[in-house]
C-alpha cells in the first residue's frame, strides 16, 4: 500500500464490530490528490460479504445502544466532537489533500461537523425527556403517551464534496436516536471519514454501533441498499444513484432520506448594492470550486444593476488565486477528481457550441500547470433553454440572466426541476424575506450565503430530495413514533 497518510493504518481493511478486519473484496481503488495528481492511498473495494458482516454487527449492537438512553449516548457524541477538535489540524490538511479544498474551507467544514455532533449530543439528552409525553386526547378516560424509538440499523452513504460534514449530518442524529450504523464514505475521498472509526475506538463506542465500509457503489453501496437487515438508508449524492437507492429500498418498504442535486438561484434585486451583492454571488458559487449541491449557480439580476454587478464580479474573479490547497492565500483549489473536471469541461464545450456570452472563462487566466483545475467561469444572458441553465454542473460555473421585475425573478427562480436552496439580495430585508417566502426551496438565504446552522433544516423540494437533515427534523429521520393508548383506570 502506498498511503502517505500515516494516521490511517488500514485502508485495505473494513471497520466492523470495532475491529479492522480484512475485506472480502479483491479489487483495489486508487485515492488521488487532485492538486499533485498523485495516488496518495489505495482503498479496498469491499463487497457484499463485508456488508453482510457489518449489518450483522450493527443488528447485534442496536438493542443495547437503544437501551443506554439519550443522555449516555450524548457522552459519545460529545466524544466525537472533542476528538475531531483535538485532531483539527491534521484533519484540515487531510481534507485539503484528498478533496482539493483550500485550508480555510477545510477549516469551516470541520467546525460545521463539530457543531453538528455537539448539537445532537444536546438533542440526545432532550430525547429522554420526550419519552412517554402525554398526548392531549378528546376522549374522556383515555390516556395516550408518545414514545420515540430508533428506526434500527441504518445505512449511511456519503458523497465526495464534504466528507466530514455530510457524514456528521447523518451519523450524529442516527447515533443520538439510538440507531446503529453502517457508514459508506465515497471512494473518491475516503480518507477523512476513516478517522471516525479511529475515534469510535478512542472513545470506546460500543462494538458494532458504528461500522465503516470502504468501497464503491457496486461493491458496497448497492449491496447495502438491498440488504434486508438495513431498516433505512440515508443517502447524499447524485439523482441518478438516489433513484437507484429508492428503488432498492422500495422492494422491502424500507425508508429513505435523499439529499440530491440542486440548481439554486440567486436573485439580486434593483435595490441591492452591487459591490456587496457581488461578494455574496462569489461566495455562493466558487466555494469548494462550485462542487456544492446548494451552489447558487443561476444568477437572476435586475437589469438596472446588471452592468454594475457583472463588472464587480469580473473584478473579483480576476483577483482569485488558484493553486495549492495547502498554501495560505489560495482561494480556489482544483476540482476533486479528473472525472469531475471532465464532466464540467463538457458543459463548457456545450456553452461554446451554444455561443453563450462570456464574462470570464479560461481565456482570462493562466491555470496552474498541475492539478484538475478549471477556470472560474461566468456567462451572462444565458437562455433558459440552455443545458447550462437547466442542469446541475457541480463546478465553478455561474450562469446569469437579467430580469425586468421582481415577479419575473421569482417565476424564473422557481422554474427548475430542483429546489434545494436560493438566495435573495435586497437593500430591504423585509422585501427579501417576502420574496424568499415565494421561492420553492428548502434553504433560503437573504443578504447572506451558504449559511448552514445545525439548528435549521437541510433538504430540498422537488428533485433535490426527500426528507430533511439537521435540526429536530434531522433527528426525526432516525426515529419511529409510537403511542401507547388505553384507559387511565383498570
Ligand atoms: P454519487 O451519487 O456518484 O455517489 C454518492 C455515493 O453513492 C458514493 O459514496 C458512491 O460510492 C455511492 N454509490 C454509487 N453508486 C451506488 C449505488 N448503485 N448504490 C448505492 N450507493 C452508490 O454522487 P457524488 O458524485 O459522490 O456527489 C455529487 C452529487 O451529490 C451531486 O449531484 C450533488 O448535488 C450531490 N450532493 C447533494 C448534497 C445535498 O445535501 N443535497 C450534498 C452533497 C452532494
Amino acid at each position: 500500500m502506498t498511503s502517505q497518510i500515516e494516521h490511517i493504518p488500514l485502508l485495505n481493511k473494513q471497520f466492523i464490530n470495532s475491529r479492522w478486519v480484512a475485506s472480502a473484496g479483491s479489487r483495489v481503488l486508487d485515492v488521488m490528490n487532485p492538486y499533485s495528481e498523485e495516488r496518495i492511498a489505495q482503498v479496498t473495494a469491499g463487497d457484499a460479504a463485508d456488508v453482510d458482516a457489518a449489518v450483522k454487527a450493527a443488528q447485534q449492537a442496536q438493542p443495547d445502544w437503544q437501551a443506554l438512553g439519550g443522555a449516555a449516548r450524548a457522552v459519545y457524541l460529545d466524544g466525537f466532537a472533542d476528538s475531531l477538535k483535538a485532531r483539527c489540524k491534521e484533519l484540515i490538511t487531510l481534507s485539503a489533500t484528498n478533496n482539493g479544498k483550500p485550508l480555510a474551507e477545510a477549516g469551516i467544514d470541520l467546525d460545521d461537523a463539530i457543531a453538528c455532533y455537539r448539537y445532537y449530543a444536546k438533542q440526545a439528552k432532550a430525547l429522554d425527556a420526550r419519552q412517554g409525553e402525554l398526548v392531549s386526547v378528546e376522549m374522556e378516560g383515555i390516556e395516550a403517551r408518545c414514545y420515540h424509538d430508533p428506526v434500527g440499523v441504518v445505512g449511511l452513504i456519503t458523497p465526495w464534496n464534504f466528507p466530514l460534514v455530510t457524514s456528521a449530518w447523518k451519523l450524529a442524529p442516527a447515533l443520538a436516536a439510538g440507531c446503529s450504523v453502517v457508514l459508506k464514505p465515497s471512494e473518491v475521498t475516503p480518507l477523512p471519514e476513516q478517522v471516525l472509526a479511529e475515534i469510535a475506538l478512542e472513545i470506546a463506542l460500543p462494538a458494532g454501533v458504528l461500522n465503516l465500509l470502504n468501497g464503491d457503489g457496486e461493491g458496497i453501496g448497492a449491496p447495502l441498499t438491498h440488504h434486508p437487515g438495513v431498516d433505512k438508508i440515508s443517502f447524499t449524492g447524485s439523482n441518478r444513484v438516489g433513484e437507484a437507492v429508492m428503488q432498492a429500498a422500495a422492494t422491502r418498504t424500507a425508508s429513505v432520506s435523499l439529499e440530491l442535486g440542486g440548481k439554486s438561484p440567486i436573485l439580486v434585486m434593483d435595490d441591492a448594492d452591487p459591490a456587496q451583492a457581488a461578494d455574496w454571488v462569489m461566495a455562493g458559487i466558487y466555494f469548494n470550486a462550485g462542487q456544492i449541491c446548494s451552489a447558487t449557480s443561476r444568477l437572476l439580476v435586475h437589469k438596472d444593476v446588471a452592468e454594475a454587478l457583472y463588472a464587480a464580479l469580473a473584478e473579483r474573479m480576476d483577483a482569485l488565486t488558484l493553486g495549492d490547497p495547502l498554501a495560505e492565500g489560495t482561494d480556489l483549489g482544483p476540482l476533486t477528481s479528473a472525472r469531475q473536471r471532465d464532466v464540467v469541461q463538457r458543459y463548457l464545450d456545450i456553452a461554446k457550441q451554444e455561443g453563450l456570452a462570456v464574462v470570464r472563462d479560461a481565456q482570462h487566466r493562466t491555470l496552474p500547470t498541475q492539478g484538475y483545475f478549471l477556470a472560474p467561469t461566468l456567462y451572462r444572458d444565458v437562455p433558459v433553454e440552455s443545458r447550462l441553465w437547466q442542469e446541475e454542473i457541480f463546478g465553478p460555473v455561474l450562469c446569469g440572466r437579467s430580469v425586468a421585475s421582481e415577479e419575473e425573478a421569482i417565476k424564473l427562480a422557481n422554474d427548475s426541476a430542483y429546489g434545494l436552496a436560493a438566495t435573495v439580495i435586497s437593500g430591504d430585508p423585509e422585501r427579501a424575506r417576502r420574496i424568499g417566502r415565494q421561492l420553492k426551496a428548502g434553504s433560503i438565504w437573504y443578504n447572506s450565503e451558504q449559511l448552514v446552522l445545525p439548528e435549521t433544516a437541510w433538504g430540498g423540494f422537488k428533485r433535490s430530495g426527500i426528507g430533511r437533515e439537521l435540526g429536530p427534523w434531522g433527528l426525526s429521520a432516525y426515529l419511529e413514533v409510537k403511542h401507547l393508548v388505553g384507559p387511565e383506570e383498570v
